[in-house]
């Protein structure tokens, strides 16, 4: 039980996974009135910006190229169309599990010219390194990159700064990766829990009741209850593979805009086995609420087109379209 006039706490779930272990396991009933839970940016299919859609569609069509991605990027629309869209217009696109299936495809067609479209968080990106790396090793000539890669901590302190986020449940799978201490200096600068969970409803549960501790304690810290995949350190391989390929840039956001330092792009030396591709944002649809939902300020049954004009068989908003966006998600849970 908590005290009627108990301060709100809104905590930021910042990963689809949790999203869908709260959703599924219907956590949100259990929790006191003053918690509450919103969604955050960490479905990267959600956050790739339109520019990036164009800029993919227009290299194909000009090179006479097939595109190579996973498969729910396919719905996401540039400034006119989807992957899918362009598709049913006579481009060549392959979808894929894994990035590695791009490389057996090149091998196996050298006459064809093929690009992968690079896009995710810290996690995808030392697959995406390993693939740079076959390219350059095997001279494989006719598979390149779009890069379109992005990274938590400096979101984490744009919405730290913009939002009022009182804690973060920070992302398990990119914790695995870049490892507890990498939010140490977020939650000195700004004075709020961050806390690393699993994906098991009990696990979810626990790291809200850590937030919540931390919260009504006026305490903050970095706290890992996610250690048997989770370090301090993270997966200092995989660092260094991305750091050998990878360097730090900025990173246009859909419905955010540009925020500094939040992207990765391939280090000069490597840059002609990737294609350019000026990232810009444009204007969301109508009545869209991707902008707010992706920032916690608005739930996603709150959109005035949830489960109207925008469902996951032809949504309106990149939230709807992939199983890691907090809107379809809400959808397939209501
Ligand atoms: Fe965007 Fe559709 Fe979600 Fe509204 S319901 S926020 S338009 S994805």
């Amino acid at each position: 039980m908590s005290a009627p006039d108990a301060p709100r706490m809104k905590i930021m779930e910042v990963c689809g996974t949790h999203t869908a272990a709260i959703l599924r396991g219907g956590l949100r009933a259990l929790l006191p009135p003053e918690v509450r839970l919103v969604s955050g940016p960490g479905c990267p299919v959600c956050v790739t910006s339109a520019g990036f859609i164009d800029g993919v569609i227009e290299w194909a069509r000009r090179e006479d190229a097939a595109i190579i991605s996973f498969g729910d990027l396919f719905g996401v629309r540039g400034t006119h169309c989807s992957f899918a869209e362009a598709r049913a217009a006579g481009c060549e696109f392959i979808p894929v599990y894994s990035p590695f299936e791009a490389l057996k495809t090149a091998r196996a067609n050298p006459q064809k010219s093929y690009l992968l479209a690079a896009v995710g968080f810290e996690t995808t990106v030392p697959l995406y390194a390993l693939v740079l790396e076959t390219i350059i090793q095997e001279k494989i000539p006719n598979l390149r990159l779009a890069v379109s890669v992005k990274t938590m901590p400096a979101a984490l302190a744009f919405l730290g700064e913009t939002e009022g986020i009182d804690g973060f449940l920070c992302p398990g799978h990119v914790s695995v990766i870049i490892g507890k201490d990498a939010y140490l200096p977020l939650s000195e600068r700004f004075k709020k829990p961050f806390v690393i969970g699993g994906f098991e409803p009990d696990e979810v549960l626990t790291a809200i009741r850590e937030i919540a501790a931390q919260l009504r304690q006026g305490v903050y810290a970095v706290k890992n209850l996610y250690p048997s995949v989770v370090s301090d350190a993270g997966n200092l391989r995989a660092k260094a593979l991305i750091a050998r390929y990878f360097e730090p840039a900025d990173g246009v956001w859909r419905g955010i805009g540009m925020i500094p330092g939040s992207a990765l792009a391939v280090r000069p030396a490597y840059a002609h086995y990737a294609i350019p591709i000026t990232e810009a944002d444009d204007a969301p649809p109508e009545g869209c609420g991707c902008a707010a939902v992706l920032t916690g300020r608005l739930s996603p049954d709150e959109c005035p087109l949830f489960g109207g004009l925008c469902r996951p068989e032809d949504p309106v908003g990149a939230c709807m379209v992939s199983n890691e966006g907090s809107c379809r998600i809400y959808y397939e849970n209501r």
